[in-house]
């Protein structure tokens, strides 16, 4: 979380600064548009609204000259934006020389003078031109403005400037500074071979270069006066001037031959048949081969002597303008021709031009530098916070994903709690049935088997709850770990019942499965100092093609049932003789449901006879049905399995209360009545408390009630029973032991339970009372007495019977010998003396 909100922040961060950056770029750039706009707007190329002068520029040579080009920008530029317009005049003086062509070019000159425009001032350049001017000018012109520049023969230049309407420039040379710059650069080189020619210029140039040289010590030097040549013979002076010599190339274009050489020409003849540095001292030839040069400005000459006419047209004193000896130089070097010879920008002037140098990217991309760095910081800026989007993206993404898989946990989580118990953590109920839904299907072969923990209720009963969780807890386990090996179904289907499917096979009673499942509950289990012993019964439904899963399901449990009533322990296969008998108990159980909410029941009473005496002393009360067909022995135990015995008892117990009461108020002498009372209702804890009220209620003595338990629960000693027979014998009611001898009887325990009578069962009656066999009978009768308890005879149906009890001191007889159960109104006036 806490770097999404860093990502997210730098973000803005990073989109705010790209934003900055592209605005500052937007503004280096309007800066560069408006400075490139400016630089254009050379003061030359504006629209001369008002043209106030006209001038003459009058040129010594033509417009091919090497001079001009520089010098009439320097025209445009001084002249145009100040309202002055000119026209130009070349006298063309290197080609025509003769005194013929000066006449000629005389009379053309007057000529175009009187039909042309009319000046208001000329511009000299050059010396001829110069010349011409002090000898004609003031008859062609008269006194207007002239201004000269490009003089070389400083003679002629003061001699005109005597002149009040003539002033100008004097085109001083810089051979001086070049051959110092010459020298320094090359400092191994003495040979210095100097090129002029036979003009005004070059006579000049050759003469100073012969007095500068001379003046020095430690180098050679040679003059030649190209004039002396042909081309040809020119050629071959230029190929003996030595490599280690230095070229100073000065004026020098006219040959033998009266032609003169362009400076193109000129400058090739050296570059091509010299390997000499070629040195110039004008400003001009640098970038044809020339190394350098120093050389005044000519384009600066006559940019100041546009700028002097200007000054004069407006008004200025001509005649108090001094001629400018000096005008500032150029220095020019080639970059190509200083790598060939070893030079180097720092030997040279700071200001030095230094042309056909590789343009630096800087020199190229300069102005558009900042903006194109802050563009592309911009682009950084903008891709950071890209890549921040992409990583929130991812984040969010990430989180999503996790949140996704949390909820994926969390349903799995959901899932498994609505799959399995609970308590136990196997799948439970509805999942089990939901499996044999899908998986029980005729096709296969299965066994379906549904297990319930017998007496469960007595662990939780003997042991409290948290032991019998833990039993609980442990059984599961241990299926679960058989399950898991064999890769059987296991659920909880309820309270201590599992259901389980075993796929692949069909067991059967005996099968080793049954008995590995048996045997998992009757292991004995340690809870701390007790050692606890359990045992199942179980129910098995086999695969047959037909069935389907949810009858499965109940014949499985139906098998259970079948055998807990065979007397639990047990498993037993479903068949479908049971699924008769299921429905049969099924109907019983609706009818039983009837009778306890419709007053369905009703008590018969069973006259017990003292055997002495023959009188009547006793019934047991049994219960019947008023429904047709319902025998206690049918209903009886279906109500037990049921659990609905506990009301039943209740039910009963009120009767026989009420009967008593019946017969008191009828004004007959009451006799004991024992009630049958069922193991199952000792969960019925109020049970005493409700006979007592009863007792209240009718007023009835304890002494006539009597409660026939089963050894069964004498033979758990639980507290239950022991708090049981502890509040009946408070209330003076005695205790009978019903069905003596069945079960698991051993005579020992009759000696520490706290019963008054004991009733020896019909079975035993019938087994042990025929000939040979009843001193066994004498015994047990002897026994009880000894305890100090009476016996009851029950099952008596022969007279023999009832002699042979009488002769062995049986107590009280009852049994069809003297009596059926009959109805209470029968029972009280019951008379059994003529038997
Ligand atoms: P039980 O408690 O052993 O009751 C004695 C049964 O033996 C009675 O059957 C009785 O009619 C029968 N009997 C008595 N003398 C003879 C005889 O000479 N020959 C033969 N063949 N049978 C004789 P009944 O009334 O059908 O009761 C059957 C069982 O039902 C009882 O056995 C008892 O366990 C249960 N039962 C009956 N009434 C009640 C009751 O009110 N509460 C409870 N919890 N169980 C009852
Ligand atoms: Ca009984
Ligand atoms: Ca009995």
């Amino acid at each position: 979380m806490k770097k999404t909100a860093v990502f997210r922040t730098l973000r803005t961060v990073w989109l705010v600064l790209s934003v900055v950056c592209l605005i500052l770029a937007v503004i280096f750039l309007q800066i560069m548009v408006i400075n490139k706009g400016k630089k254009t707007e050379d003061p030359a190329f504006r629209y001369v609204e008002d043209v106030r002068h006209r001038v003459l520029l009058f040129c010594s040579y033509n417009s091919q000259y090497y001079t001009y080009a520089n010098q009439i920008e320097g025209f445009h530029d001084s002249l145009y934006p100040n309202g002055v317009e000119y026209d130009v005049i070349f006298m063309d003086a290197k080609n025509y020389r003769t005194s013929e062509d000066q006449s000629a070019f005389y009379n053309f000159f007057v000529s175009r003078m009187k039909n042309g425009k009319e000046y208001d001032g000329v511009i000299v350049v050059d010396d001829e031109a110069l010349q011409f001017m002090c000898d004609y000018g003031k008859k062609i012109f008269g006194d207007i403005p002239i201004v000269f520049i490009g003089a070389n023969n400083l003679t002629l230049a003061k001699k005109a400037c005597t002149r009040r309407n003539i002033t100008g420039f004097y085109e001083n040379d810089y051979l001086e500074e070049t051959l110092k710059l010459t020298r320094k650069i090359f400092p191994n080189r003495t040979k210095y071979v100097g090129f002029f020619d036979e003009s005004a210029a070059g006579k000049t140039d050759g003469a100073r270069f012969t007095i500068i040289m001379s003046r020095l010590t430690g180098y050679e030097f040679e003059t030649i006066n190209v004039t002396n040549y042909t081309k040809e013979q020119l050629i071959e002076v230029i190929k003996q001037v030595p490599d280690d010599a230095i070229i100073i190339y000065m004026t020098c274009f006219s040959d033998a031959d009266g032609i003169t050489h362009t400076k193109y020409e000129m400058t090739n003849f050296f570059k091509e048949y010299s390997n000499a540095p070629i040195v110039r001292c004008y400003e001009d030839a640098v970038g044809d081969g020339v190394l350098g040069s120093i050389g005044m400005s000519f384009y600066q000459q006559a940019k100041n002597a546009g700028e002097t006419m200007v000054k004069v047209l407006d008004g200025a004193d001509i005649s108090r303008i001094h001629m400018a000896l000096k005008t500032p130089s150029i220095t020019e070097f080639d970059y190509n021709v200083m790598a060939r010879y070893g030079i180097t920008e720092k030997m040279l002037p700071e200001e030095t031009i230094i042309i056909n140098k590789p343009v630096s990217f800087i020199d190229v991309y300069g102005a558009i530098l900042p903006s194109a760095g802050l563009i592309f910081l911009a682009m950084i800026m903008l891709l950071q916070s890209v890549n921040a989007t992409v990583f929130l993206g991812r984040e969010s993404n990430r989180e999503l994903l996790a949140s996704k898989e949390e909820l994926e946990k969390s349903q799995k989580r959901l899932i498994y709690q609505a799959e399995h118990d609970d308590f136990l953590d196997i799948l439970n109920r509805r999942t089990a049935v939901e499996y044999l839904r899908r998986h029980a299907i005729p096709d296969k072969v299965f066994s379906i088997i549904m297990v319930d923990i017998d007496n469960f209720k007595d662990v939780n009963e003997t042991y409290g709850h948290q032991v019998a969780d833990e039993v609980l807890k442990h059984l599961s386990y241990e299926l679960e770990n058989l399950a898991k090996t064999r890769d059987w179904m296991l659920a909880r289907y309820g309270g201590d019942e599992f259901l389980m499917m075993l796929s692949g096979e069909r067991v059967t009673e005996e099968s080793s499965t049954i008995q590995e499942i048996m045997k998992i509950f009757r292991n004995p289990i340690s809870m701390g100092d007790e050692t606890i012993i359990m045992s199942c019964s179980m129910g098995v439904s086999l695969s047959d093609g037909v069935t389907t899963p949810d009858q499965h399901i109940i014949n499985a449990e139906i098998a259970m049932y079948e055998a807990k009533q065979r007397g639990r322990n047990k498993a037993f296969l479903y068949s479908d003789d049971m699924k008769k008998k299921v429905r049969e108990e099924n109907k019983v159980k609706a009818k039983i449901l009837d009778a306890m909410d419709n007053d369905g029941f009703y008590m018969v009473y069973q006259p017990q006879i003292n055997t002495e005496t023959k009188k009547l002393c006793g019934f047991e009360a049994l219960v019947r049905m008023k429904a047709e067909g319902m025998y206690p022995g049918v209903f009886i135990p279906i109500a037990e399995a049921s659990g609905w015995i506990a009301r039943i008892g209740r039910i009963t117990t009120e009767l026989v209360i009420k009967q008593l009461a019946a017969w008191r108020d009828a004004g007959y002498m009451l006799y004991p009545v024992s009630i049958n009372y069922s193991s199952n209702q000792l969960s019925d804890i109020g049970y005493v408390e409700f006979l007592k009220e009863l007792l209240e209620e009718y007023n009835i003595s304890g002494q006539f009630v009597e409660i026939e338990v089963t050894e069964s629960l004498f033979l758990e000693k639980t507290e239950k029973a022991e708090s049981l027979f502890a509040q009946l014998k408070a209330l003076g009611i005695k205790i009978l032991m019903d069905d003596f001898g069945t079960g698991y009887s051993s005579l020992g325990y009759l000696t520490y339970i706290p019963v008054d009578v004991v009733k020896l069962d019909k079975s035993l009656v019938d087994a042990y009372l025929v000939g040979g066999k009843d001193s066994f009978i004498r015994d047990v009768i002897q026994l009880v007495h000894d305890l100090d308890k009476l016996m009851i005879i029950e099952g008596v149906e022969e007279k023999w019977q009832y002699e042979k009890l009488r002769e062995f001191k049986a107590d009280i007889i009852q049994g069809y010998y003297f009596s059926k159960p009959i109805s209470p109104e029968e029972a009280i006036v019951f008379d059994a003396s003529d038997e």
